[in-house]
């Protein structure tokens, strides 16, 4: 069977920021290095012999002899139990030319483990179907569209009926799966015609690596022909692009891992598989009872041998031993070791090992696909990505579609900024309406229309909802991490992207439910205030709305800069407290990414006359100011931190207020604070 490193669903929606939790959470303590997953493949032998197969051996093959027999599997399989496994992914070959097959399966998934299975599907019999039934991952794989491709792929004819009738077996069974495509050279022409037809026969189907690596064998007609099928590198990073979007994601779960990715970066240290080692929560073993941290490690040096010697030996002492054991030869510094293509490369030494006998060899067919990636990545960001800043904050905001000139409207303009900073929050929109799984959403926090929002793990889940009580349609979702600095939105529709002159990066009412949190934990808040810059003294005009910011910015723009007339950010930088513009106006259209220091606090209130009344206690400073920040999702802590904000800003900063009538006769009032 072929591995499937990306897995693409037809939806894709994560529900979480922790898919890499590797500490407790609350606790911040490491889980502890458990063999929590895996791989087994039952044989290598298999009745099919497809051209692009690494590991096939012939249905026949005496190696049968040496495949463990399931009273051993039954041993081993108990013993990774015991050590923290719950979880199987069960392949070949083809598996069920086993005829225990159906024992072993029973054996292994009998206690309700969560499973995956790889098959060709030819094998698949009414009782196997019923007995797949239990709840787990079946992958069928399919090679053509037709009888005639198909079977020129397998070279095996009959094989495309036969895998039809397994999947016919399964749907009367009832039994759930998922078709799995793998494309190659000889199909690659019908590849739509695959896809239609695995959408025909299962709703989940996926794609699988569409990058071929040749066999341990070292068979030189087998690797030929494994070559021959590989597709182009435009055709693979069509099939399988890069994610352009996850470069801070990647940092992200490493700083939280507090260890380096899974791959190696550039310049890093010799040790060629101490990362994947180091990471590692998996295991593999082979028909043989070979058993290594990966299933891509075919050197029987770097197997252990559970026939002579018992699982927790092999997962506690051996694996970590074969850290230090390959290390990178001279030419590795010079090629994939010094790499700068590597964050787009999918090479790996195991990789190496398979195309050339070297763990340090460099892949030419992997080099050609990593150029590919890296201008599609390039061309990617140029299109789908815009960055803005604000208050000193940047926001990077990557879109499924491509953005135009008329995406954002016009006020957005002097915002945007040319790239990133070292304050960021990063967005991604997509336009896919995910499904929802109401047992996975978490914990309701707040539900009142238009959001209703949800805590899971430590990530924020906010689902738009209409006002009726029976309405049950979802109007887009959002999820953000912890400090919502991380956000993927997912639009119900395109049409609103489209129309463009967007008013919110988020694509929300407004941007302010984003931002209002990721400012609190940045010393900010958003203030319902007009701000004006006048000779670089910051005047904060504080009101609700009618209370006359609008008026007020009005009489006062030609002394000075509008920063906004409705929402001003203010934030405690190293010098002191500064205002910053916003995009967040009211009727005045003037906005500006500029900012000032804060000197005056200024209460405005409509009167019959323009006085200015210094409010003298620090409390009651704090306590109109209260009144007046923006609340987006209120939690103790978020007011905790604004309270002290506020304290801080009523301590350090004159407090006003302004009475003022409509002659516009404020200017030589305001004039004399400054
Ligand atoms: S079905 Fe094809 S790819 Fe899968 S194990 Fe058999 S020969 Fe290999
Ligand atoms: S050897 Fe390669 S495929 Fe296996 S875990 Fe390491 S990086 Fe991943
Ligand atoms: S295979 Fe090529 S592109 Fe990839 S890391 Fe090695 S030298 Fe760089």
């Amino acid at each position: 069977m072929r591995r499937l490193s990306p897995v693409r669903k037809r939806v894709l929606f994560r529900l979480s920021f922790l898919d890499r939790q590797t500490s407790i959470i609350g606790s911040g303590r490491p889980i502890p290095r458990l063999p929590l997953e895996g791989n087994i493949d039952l044989t290598y032998r298999c009745n099919c012999n497809c051209r692009h197969c690494w590991l096939r051996l012939p249905a026949n093959h005496p190696s049968a002899k040496r495949e463990l027999p399931f009273d051993e599997i039954g041993r081993i399989v108990g013993e990774a139990r015991a050590m923290g496994c719950r979880k199987w992914l069960i392949s070949g070959g083809e598996p069920m030319l086993r005829p225990d097959f159906g024992d072993i399966f029973d054996m292994i998934t009998h206690r309700s483990l969560p499973y995956s299975l790889n098959t060709n599907g030819t094998l698949i019999t009414p009782a196997i179907a019923r007995l797949l039934k239990r709840k787990g991952a079946k992958m069928v794989a399919l090679y053509g569209a037709t009888a005639e491709t198909h079977d020129h792929i397998t070279r095996t004819p009959g094989s495309f009926a036969a895998t039809m009738q397994g999947f016919a077996y399964l749907r009367e069974a009832k039994t759930g799966f998922i078709v799995q495509l793998i494309p190659m050279r000889d199909n690659y022409r019908e590849f739509d015609a695959m896809t239609r037809l695995a959408r025909s026969l299962s709703p989940v189907y996926r794609v699988g690596a569409p990058w071929l690596y040749l066999s341990a064998c070292r068979s030189a007609v087998r690797n030929r022909e494994i070559s021959r099928q590989r597709l182009n590198p435009a055709d693979v990073i069509h099939l399988d692009p890069p994610d352009a979007t996850d470069d801070d994601e990647r940092i992200t779960a490493a700083e939280a891992d507090d260890k380096p990715p899974a791959r190696l970066q550039p310049g890093e240290e010799n040790r060629l598989f101490a990362a994947c080692i180091d990471g590692c929560r998996d295991f593999h073993i082979d028909p043989y009872g070979g058993m290594t941290f990966c299933c891509f490690v075919k050197d029987p040096a770097l197997r252990y041998n559970l026939r002579k010697g018992s699982f927790r030996r092999a997962w506690d002492d051996f694996i970590p031993s074969l850290a230090d054991k390959v290390q990178g030869d001279p030419g590795y510094e010079e090629n994939c070791g010094r790499c700068e293509q590597r964050e787009d490369c999918r090479w790996c030494p195991a990789y190496g090992y398979l195309e050339h006998g070297r763990y340090s060899a460099k892949v030419a067919y992997l080099c050609a696909l990593a150029d590919e990636a890296r201008s599609y990545r390039e061309n990617w960001q140029h299109h789908h990505r815009r960055y803005f800043r604000i208050a000193d904050i940047t926001i990077r905001v990557d879109s499924d579609l491509p953005f135009t000139e008329k995406t954002f409207d016009p006020k957005f303009k002097k915002f945007e900024a040319a790239g990133p900073s070292e304050e960021m929050i990063s967005l991604r929109h997509h336009f896919e309406q995910p499904a929802f799984d109401r047992d996975d959403m978490g914990q309701e926090v707040y539900r009142r229309a238009p959001w209703a929002i949800y805590r899971k793990d430590r990530s924020w889940i906010y689902l738009g909802i209409g006002p009726g009580r029976r309405d049950n349609t979802i109007y887009g979702a959002a999820v953000f991490n912890e400090g919502h600095t991380r956000g993927r939105i997912y639009n119900p529709s395109e049409a609103l992207f489209r129309q463009g002159k967007l008013h919110a990066l988020t694509m929300f009412p407004s941007d302010q439910i984003l931002l209002a949190r990721a400012l609190a934990d940045r010393q900010a808040c958003f203030i319902h205030a007009a701000g004006m810059d006048i000779g670089g003294k910051g005047l904060l005009l504080v009101g609700h709305s009618g209370a006359g910011k609008t008026t007020a910015a009005r009489m006062l723009r030609k002394q000075g800069e509008v920063l906004c007339d409705d929402r001003i950010i203010v934030r405690r930088r190293p010098e002191g407290l500064r205002i910053h513009g916003t995009w967040s106006h009211g009727e005045l259209p003037d906005v500006s990414a500029g900012s000032a220091p804060l000197s005056a606090i200024i209460f405005l209130e409509k009167a019959d006359a323009n006085r200015l009344v210094p409010v003298t206690k620090g409390i009651e400073t704090a306590r109109l100011l209260a009144q007046h920040v923006v609340k987006s999702l209120v939690t103790a802590d978020w007011w905790e931190k604004i309270l002290t904000l506020i304290e801080n800003m009523a301590q350090e900063v004159p407090a006003y207020r302004l009475q003022f009538d409509k002659s516009g006769r404020i200017n030589d009032t305001i004039g004399k604070l400054l």
